[in-house]
């Protein structure tokens, strides 16, 4: 029985995973990435314990999903913006080193990616996008059943292709990326942009917030659903012109809202990608629910690690 961990930026998940994608038992924790690593991998070894024992299966191999950038083929933490001092500790070794089976880490993207290809909305599809929209976005690539790398086995930083260069200033270094425009906080920073101060709810604006007052009918709730739909739109667009996938796999928080914006993202599409048949490619949403990211790890061992596994290097 595979167990999973999903390292976040504010939570570690911990589960067991059955063969058909179905979690057994789960645990959670703030990721707290100021105590340290050896405390989240004390805390990580703790949670994979009890929901061994919860689900009275034995640990028989790893899979993990994590924030990027991680190295996957060496196991390594990256520069990861949420908690740069783990740089160069190794997840993987350290626990095949303490349960004595195989693990195997890919970046989040991609182990969502895989979990929705192996036992979601992508099942029977060789060519696909899972692309997350929360608070940031998060795009993994499977072309020909393989997860795409860059150079060093590098996960590529979908989310942060140029969409608008007279856009916000992102971390990434460009102005208007599409996280910067189509994620989820984009909304709520449009509406502190745009609506006049004495807008009621002006206070307090989540992205959830504002889909919720877009559905009862509120003006700038739905103009920002408008501007969130058409650059979400151009995103998917330049996706589908690029890589004419089978499917394209839509998760993440701002997706619990999907019927607000999926007209638009259509509309966008058959517009901008004429040169392509982009009626072929379907767009369909992510069908593992809250726990995408950790039945995706686990799916990542099955990739990497299990007995089709076609991958390894
Ligand atoms: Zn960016």
């Amino acid at each position: 029985m595979i167990a999973a961990v999903d390292i976040g930026g504010t939570k570690i998940a911990i589960g067991m995973v059955d063969g058909g994608g179905r979690v057994l038992s789960r645990r959670q924790q703030p990721t707290d990435p100021e105590a340290g690593y050896a405390h989240a991998l004390e805390r990580t070894v703790n949670m994979l314990h009890e929901v061994s024992a919860e689900a009275r299966e034995e640990i028989t191999g790893i899979g993990i999903g994590s924030t990027g950038p991680v190295y996957a083929f060496t196991g390594e933490f990256g520069d990861v913006n949420f908690f740069p001092k783990w740089r160069g500790e190794n997840l993987v070794r350290d626990l095949e080193r303490t349960f004595q089976v195989s693990a195997a880490m890919e970046n989040d993207g991609d182990a969502a990616a895989l979990g929705e290809a192996g036992w979601g909305a992508g099942k029977g599809y060789k060519r696909l996008i899972y692309a997350t929209i929360g608070t940031g976005i998060g795009v993994g690539i499977i072309l020909n059943g393989e997860v795409y790398r860059g150079v060093d086995d590098f996960h590529p930083e979908i989310g942060h292709h140029l969409i608008d260069p007279s856009g916000p200033l992102c971390d990434c270094g460009f102005r208007g990326c599409w996280e910067s425009l189509a994620a989820g906080p984009a909304m709520v920073k449009w509406i502190e942009r745009n609506a006049p101060l004495d807008y009621e709810h002006r206070v307090g604006l989540t992205a959830k917030k504002i889909c919720e007052l877009a559905q009862h009918g509120d003006d700038w709730a739905r103009k920002a659903v408008e501007h969130e739909s058409h650059h979400l739109g151009l995103g998917l667009a330049n996706l589908v012109t690029m890589f004419v996938p089978e499917v394209i796999i839509l998760g993440g928080s701002v997706m619990k809202s999907a019927p607000l914006f999926m007209d638009e993202i259509r509309k966008v599409i058959a517009a901008s990608c004429r040169l392509v048949p982009f009626e072929k490619t379907q767009l369909a949403l992510a069908s593992l629910g809250e726990d995408t990211n950790l039945i995706g790890a686990a799916r990542v061992w099955y990739y990497r690690c299990g007995p089709e596994a076609h991958s390894a290097r």
